[in-house]
C-alpha cells in the first residue's frame, strides 16, 4: 500500500514546506515539490498543514487510582487520542506493592493486547525497591525498550517512595541509560495539611489547592534536580505548573545540568477559581499538582517558548464527575485525581498557542512531538516527517472551527475541562504508520491495530 499526500504544508519542528509526502507501506519514503509518483491512493492536503503525529508523553489509561479505575481503558483512551491528532503516547506501568516489574509489565500488556488503536509505549512507575530483587530487576527493563524511570514524591500511604528510593533508581538509571521522571511534590508536608484542613471541617473541593501549595512542588522539584545531579541521572519532570518550579527547571537548565521538564494543556486554562464551580463542579478541576493562581498561566506559556519546558502532555487519568469524582463529596481529600485531555491538546495548543502569537507552529510541533520523541527514545521513527521516520502524520485544517465538548468527544468521561471553548483548527485524518486510522470523523481501524515500541535508551536513537 502507497499514499501520496498532496500540497499540503509540511510543518516539522525546524521547516515548514509546501510539499508532498510519499509513503510505501509503513515510512515514509520521499519528500519533494510535485512528486511524480503512482500511489494507491492520493489525499489532497492542498490549503492544509501536514504535521507530524502528536506524542503524549504522559497518560493513565485503565489504570486503578484513588479507590477506583480510570474511566478510559485503552480503546477509549486512544480512539480518543486518534481523533485528537495523537499517534503515539507512552502510559504508566506502575509496580504494585512486592510486585516484581515483570509482573507489572504483564498485567499492563494484557490492557493493551488486542485493544490499542494508536502505538505506545510504557514508562515504569517504580514504588518498592528490594535489595537483590527489584533493584536488580529494574536494571534490565532499558533492555526490554522500557527506558524511563518513573517516581511519585506525592500521595503518602500510595505510591509515594522516600528519597532513598528516588535516588537509588537515579543511580541505577545512571548506569543504565534509562530517563528519570519525578512526580515533584513534598508529599509528607501534603499530608499534614490535608489532615488539619480535614479536621477543620474543610471538605470542599477547593482545599484540595489550598493543601497543596506551589512551594511544595518548587521545594520537590528543587530537590530531585540536586539529587539527580549526584547521582549522574538525567532527569524529567512531569506536570509542571507553577513559577516556584519552572524557577528551579530554569536555573538547572542554565547549568547545562541534564533536566526537562514539561507542563499540561490543562495548567494554561484553569485556575484556582475553577474548584469553586457550584453543585461539586470544582471536581472536575482536581488533579496533582493543583489548579494554580492564574499569574502562572503566562509564567508556563514563556516556559514553553524559551524551551525552560521542552513538552507539553496531558496526564489523561479520566474519571466520571457523576459516579466516581462524587466520593469525595464530603471530603476532598477522597475525590481521584485526574481529567481527560488526550483528544484536545493539539486543537488547545494550536488555537491559544499558535493563533494567539504565543508560540510558534515550529514551536509547537517540537512541544507536542519532536521534543517528547527525543527525550524518550522515539526518534526519529517518531516525531518528525522525514525519509525513513513512521508515517505517522496528521492532516490539520487550519481554519476549520470547531467546539470543544463532553457530548462530542471519545474519552467515557462525562464532562471536558474546555467545555463550550470554540477553536480554530482541527484534525482531518490521521494516519498511524501509513493507515489511516481516522477520517471524515470516523474511525477507520479495529482495535489492535496499534502496537506496542520497544523505545531506544536515553539520548539513542530509534530507528
Ligand atoms: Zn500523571
Amino acid at each position: 500500500m502507497s499514499v501520496l499526500i498532496k500540497g499540503g504544508r509540511v510543518v516539522t519542528a525546524a521547516d515548514s514546506t509546501v510539499a508532498d509526502v510519499f509513503i510505501e507501506g509503513e515510512r515514509i519514503s520521499l519528500i519533494g515539490a510535485s512528486l511524480d509518483v503512482d500511489a494507491d491512493r492520493v489525499i489532497d492536503a492542498t490549503g492544509k498543514l501536514v504535521l507530524p503525529g502528536a506524542i503524549d508523553p504522559h497518560t493513565h489509561l485503565d489504570m486503578p487510582f484513588g479507590g477506583t479505575v480510570t474511566i478510559d481503558d485503552v480503546t477509549s483512551g486512544q480512539t480518543a487520542a486518534a481523533f485528537g491528532g495523537t499517534t503515539c503516547h507512552v502510559d504508566f506501568c506502575i509496580q504494585g506493592q512486592g510486585q516484581s516489574f515483570a509482573e507489572a509489565l504483564a498485567g499492563w500488556h494484557e490492557k493493551r493486547e488486542g485493544k490499542a488503536i494508536i502505538d505506545n509505549g510504557f514508562h515504569i512507575a517504580v514504588t518498592d525497591l528490594t535489595d537483590g530483587g527489584t533493584l536488580e530487576e529494574l536494571a534490565t527493563l532499558p533492555e526490554q525498550g522500557i527506558t524511563s524511570y518513573k517516581l511519585f514524591m506525592a500521595y503518602q500511604g500510595a505510591l509515594m517512595v522516600d528519597d532513598e528510593t528516588l535516588f537509588r533508581t537515579m543511580q541505577v538509571a545512571a548506569e543504565t541509560g534509562a530517563l528519570v521522571m519525578v512526580h515533584a511534590e513534598n508529599g509528607d508536608a501534603i499530608d499534614v495539611l490535608v489532615r488539619e484542613a480535614l479536621a477543620a471541617g474543610n471538605t470542599a473541593p477547593r482545599y484540595h489547592a489550598l493543601t497543596r501549595p506551589p512551594e511544595l512542588e518548587g521545594e520537590a522539584t528543587n530537590r530531585a534536580i540536586q539529587l539527580a545531579r549526584i547521582a549522574g541521572a538525567p532527569l524529567y519532570v512531569v506536570h509542571v505548573t507553577c513559577k516556584n518550579a519552572v524557577d528551579a527547571i530554569r536555573t538547572a537548565r542554565d547549568q547545562n545540568w541534564a533536566v526537562w521538564g514539561e507542563t499540561c494543556t490543562q495548567y494554561f486554562f484553569t485556575d484556582i477559581t475553577d474548584l469553586d464551580e457550584p453543585d461539586f463542579g470544582g471536581a472536575k478541576y482536581v488533579f496533582s499538582p493543583p489548579v494554580r493562581d492564574k499569574s502562572n498561566q503566562s509564567v508556563l506559556w514563556d516556559a514553553v517558548r524559551t524551551d525552560v519546558l521542552s513538552a507539553i502532555s496531558t496526564d489523561h487519568c479520566a474519571f466520571l464527575l457523576d459516579g466516581q469524582k462524587t466520593m469525595g463529596k464530603d471530603d476532598f481529600s477522597k475525590i481521584p485525581n485526574g481529567a481527560p485531555g488526550l483528544e484536545d491538546r493539539l486543537k488547545m495548543i494550536h488555537h491559544f498557542g499558535v493563533n494567539e502569537g504565543r508560540i510558534t507552529l515550529n514551536r509547537m510541533v517540537d512541544l507536542l512531538s519532536t521534543s517528547p520523541a527525543k527525550l524518550f527514545g522515539l526518534y526519529p521513527r517518531k516525531g518528525t516527517i522525514a525519509p525513513g521516520s513512521d508515517a505517522d502524520i496528521v492532516i490539520f485544517d487550519p481554519n476549520r472551527k470547531t467546539i470543544i465538548s463532553a457530548m462530542t468527544q471519545h474519552s467515557k468521561s462525562d464532562y471536558n475541562l474546555y467545555e463550550g471553548t470554540e477553536v480554530t483548527g482541527d484534525v482531518d485524518v490521521t494516519l498511524i504508520r501509513g493507515t489511516v486510522v481516522v477520517e471524515d470523523g470516523v474511525l477507520q481501524v479495529e482495535p489492535g491495530f496499534g502496537q506496542f515500541v520497544e523505545r531506544a535508551k536515553f539520548g539513542e536513537q530509534l530507528l
